[in-house]
This record gives C-alpha cells, structure tokens and sequence, in this order.
C-alpha cells in the first residue's frame, strides 16, 4: 500500500502538535515542534482563519497522521465505527488502538508506530502463537502478543525495550518484559486512550 515518504517532522509541523512518529527523537530539544513552532514552507508564519470545516479537517489529518494510515483506511474504520454501537468518535478510537501495529508500540517493543508496522511486516511477531505478518490486524480481549523466537535478539527491539522504559504501558495491556510478551486485557476506554484528539470533529467531518 501506498505511504506518506515525506519527512515525519513537516507532519507535526504542519498539525502543530507533537504527533511522536520519531521514538527518541521525540522527547528531546532536537524536536522540530519544539524549534520552529509553525507550520512549513514559506506561508507558515502567516495567520491562517479557523474555519469550523478547517478544525475538523485538521483534527482528522492529525489522527491519521499519528496512525500512520492513509485516507481510504481511515475513513473505512470510520464507517466500521460508525455502524458500531456507541459513541462513534470513541469506537472510532478504540479501532485504531486495536491495530498490531499500535498494540507493539505501545508494548514498549518498538520506539514508533512506524518501527513497530515493520517489526510485524518482518513478521517479528506472533498473536496466541502464530505469526501474523498485518500491522492492521486487530487484537481482541485476551489476545496474547509477542516477539518470535527468531526476533528476540534483535537490537532494535533491545533499544525500544530501554526507551520505553520512561512511558508507561496503558492499563488495557498488561506486558511481561522477561518474555517479551504482552496481553490485552480489554480494549481501551476513552479515558485510557492518552491522545489529545477530539474526536467528535472527526465525526462531523465526515457526517457531512
Ligand atoms: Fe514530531 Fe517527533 Fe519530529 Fe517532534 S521529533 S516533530 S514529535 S516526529
């Protein structure tokens, strides 16, 4: 599948947000958000007017953005959400955290969402004992994710495992360092999603 090859930083850049795509790089001064606070290119200093439609458009790329997804599959876990009992926005959430790729991530087995879609990609990991090679597989209740055998001495993983150290893992996961194993107790309440999105503006986006 076609995907944004651009460089992450311009992402943040432009949504005026730390979306975290970079692991390390992330929490410290080199951060481009932190030093030039402004939207890219040449116009960016200028005042752009918040339109409502602006606001919604901008809090859906920014979702999108820090999934790493492209329109066609963000908007098609839109309609899954939608067609969900409940609260759209939340379920809307909830899918995206269900994701392989974000589960690895917040795992602390990978320092990005990108690093992790490539562990699975590389099949380094295995869901209830077999491998599965989808960063878009969803994970359920009870699911138990982890590194392969193969994988376990990866060093890229070794450096994940260090740097995640400093984030916690959400309380809908529950990991098991030694093992290089995690499971999921539960899917994520809105509460336990640490995300500053406001979802709702999603949905009227894409109500229209
Ligand atoms: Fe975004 Fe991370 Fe780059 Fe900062 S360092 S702009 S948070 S990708």
């Amino acid at each position: 599948m076609a995907r944004y090859t651009g460089a992450d930083c311009r992402l943040c850049r432009r949504e005026g947000n730390k979306l975290f795509l970079k692991g390390d790089r992330c929490y410290t001064e080199k951060c481009a958000v932190e030093r030039r606070p402004y939207p890219p290119g040449e116009a960016g200093k200028k005042r752009v007017k918040e339109s409502e439609y602006r606001l919604q458009l901008r809090e859906k790329q920014k979702t999108k953005r820090i999934y790493g997804l492209l329109e066609k599959q963000f908007h098609g876990y839109y309609e899954l959400a939608n067609r969900q009992q409940g609260v759209t926005g939340e379920n809307l959430l909830r899918i995206l955290e269900s994701r392989l790729d974000n589960v690895i991530y917040r795992l602390g087995f990978a320092k990005s969402r990108d690093e992790a879609r490539q562990q699975v990609r590389h099949g380094h990991i295995t869901v209830n004992g077999r491998r599965v090679d989808i960063p878009s597989f969803r994970v359920k209740p009870g699911d138990l994710v982890a590194i392969a055998s193969k994988a376990r001495d990866l060093l890229v993983i070794k450096t994940a495992l260090i740097s995640s150290e400093r984030t916690e893992v959400p309380q809908w996961l529950e990991v098991d360092i030694e093992k290089l194993q995690g499971s999921v107790l539960s899917l994520p309440t809105r509460e336990q999603i640490d995300l500053d999105i406001r979802e709702q503006l999603i949905v009227e986006l894409y109500s229209k």
